[in-house]
């Protein structure tokens, strides 16, 4: 039975929808209608040792199954997928407000996760040097860690979870979910595919909550590693805190995103490209351009063909035909943003495009639409902390040097980007500048399953990032073998 038809969440241990203890519980709206979708539990210390026995229960026969009969059963995950994508789009639309086309978007993005991770036979293949001395042979093989929880964001409530549940399982390790407490009806649908495709029992756990729980799977010793996506202030404490606990932990955190764009850019494109990375997702994306740094002599013209675009945005419900736009997650959330907004322009910013327009015409769900302030200075509030909607600070500057000057003085290093039609522009922000994820024409570089996600400086606490060769570091440990054989047989 689907747990989504009851309308309180339930938990999913062991192979069971089960009820949380917990005391407290919170309404998931539909952030584009106010419907309440759900209530979701805040599950206590005691919800999680549960699942953490499960899972811990669930681990010694899962390590045991070969790779590639893991890997099968993510074959058919994913195949359920593929399956289910419009069914599950809706989902995440319903709850997280983005378009139906970003939510098939983000779905394609966890699916090709799936698909990395099925090469996991050959991509967590060990080493061995022969005769390191005589009669001596040495290798390294990999094994899975443990349990590992995942802690997820309301913004990418499949993609993120696709980031780490394929990988770890795949590895051999068992997995607990704690989705975002704002988007937590994608999860109970992950878990239904993947219980559907034959994930067994215990190796697939989900817990609702909040900060609570993710308290106790911090603190929870029969938890190895801990993989975070969310907000800086949260991903420096899970890291600290879980790190404190002998955990290994990789937290991936907030982003303030840098547009470059340099005098000799394909302008028409470039405006295309920034404000499609400002508006999408409503702004709500860690790989959302926030800051476009453009150089004087084409600033003018760059912030009226910016307006054209930013009016151009249909803004409404993700679920209508033809919207482009969504809602913010919630009430509060705009409400800061809206404030954040104001103290920009009582610092001398210039609204050039202000979203609230749309705030007024659409009555019912969070919306905001797209806003574009001009004259935004480096020191300013707004062009420093991540607003996390669709509003786009430009500032202006006299040249590229200053460009990148601006780009590297933010605390974070996630992305940036430059708009440029030059190899020597281009070559020179790639040397120079202070992030992990670059763009050259390119406005959301999300770099593929198989590849990093490498976000910079606090944009990321910890060693191995999400993804590629790296997640198959963060899964697995390494075992050294050494060995001699005396007697018999030379
Ligand atoms: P958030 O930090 O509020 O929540 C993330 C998770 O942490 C949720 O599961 C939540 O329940 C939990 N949490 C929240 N407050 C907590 C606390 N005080 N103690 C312990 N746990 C807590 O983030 P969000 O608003 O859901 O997501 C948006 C943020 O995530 C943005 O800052 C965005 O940049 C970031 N993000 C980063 C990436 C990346 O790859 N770097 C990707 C997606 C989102």
């Amino acid at each position: 039975m689907s747990a989504i038809l009851k309308h309180r969440l339930s938990n999913f241990v062991g192979g069971e929808w089960i009820s949380a203890k917990a005391r407290e519980v919170l309404p998931v709206p539909n952030p584009a209608t106010e419907e309440i979708l759900a209530e979701v539990p805040l599950s206590t210390e005691s919800d999680v040792d549960t699942a953490v026995e499960a899972a811990r229960k669930a681990f010694a026969k899962w390590e045991e199954m070969p790779v590639t009969e893991r890997v099968r059963i993510l074959f058919r995950f994913r195949e359920r997928l593929v399956e289910q994508i419009d069914s599950l789009a809706r989902t995440v639309t319903e709850e997280n407000g983005k378009t139906l086309s970003e939510s098939k978007a983000e779905i394609w993005r966890g699916i090709e996760v799936v698909e990395f991770a099925a090469g996991m036979p050959s991509l967590m293949k060990g080493e061995v040097t022969p005769q390191v001395s005589r009669g001596v042979d040495m290798e390294m093989v990999r094994c899975p860690v443990g349990v590992v929880a995942g802690i997820t964001p309301f913004n990418f409530p499949v993609m993120v979870p696709l980031w780490m549940i394929p990988l770890a399982l795949a590895a051999g390790n068992t997995f607990i979910l704690k989705p975002s407490e704002r988007t937590p009806l994608s999860a109970v649908r992950l878990m239904e595919l993947a219980a559907e495709a034959g994930v067994p029992e215990g190796v697939l756990n989900l817990v609702h909550g909040g900060k609570e729980a993710v308290d106790a799977l911090l603190r929870h010793p029969g938890i190895e590693a801990v993989s975070f996506v969310g907000s800086q202030p949260v991903a420096e404490y899970v890291y600290t805190t879980g790190a404190a606990c002998g955990k290994r932990v990789q937290a991936l955190s907030g982003a303030k995103n840098h547009h470059i764009v340099h005098s000799d850019a394909h302008l028409e494109s470039a405006v295309r490209s920034v404000a499609g990375s400002a508006f999408g997702c409503a702004g709500q994306r860690c790989m959302a351009g926030s800051v476009a740094v453009v150089v004087e002599p084409i600033a003018d013209r760059f912030v009226d063909m910016l307006r054209e675009a930013a009016d151009a945005v249909r803004v409404g419900n993700g679920l209508e035909e033809g919207t482009e736009q969504g809602p913010l997650i919630r009430e509060e959330h705009r409400a800061r943003v809206l404030q954040r907004m104001e103290q920009g322009l009582a610092e001398g910013a210039v609204m050039v495009r202000d979203g609230r327009r749309e705030m007024k015409e659409l009555a019912r769900g969070y919306f905001l639409g797209p806003t574009l302030l001009d004259r935004v200075r480096p020191e300013m509030t707004v062009a420093r902390e991540e607003l996390f909607a669709p509003v786009l600070s430009v500032i202006r500057v006299r040249d590229l040097d200053e460009a990148i000057r601006v780009v590297n003085r933010s605390r974070y290093g996630n992305a940036a980007v430059l708009y440029t039609e030059s190899g020597k522009a281009a070559r020179k922000f790639r040397e120079e500048v202070e992030a992990g994820m670059l763009g050259i024409n390119v406005g959301v570089p999300v770099p593929s399953a198989y590849y990093p996600f490498s976000g910079w400086k606090q944009s990321f606490y910890g060693d191995l990032h999400a993804n590629g060769k790296d997640a198959v570091e963060f899964y697995t440990r390494k075992k050294m073998v050494t060995s001699r054989w005396f007697g018999g047989g030379d």
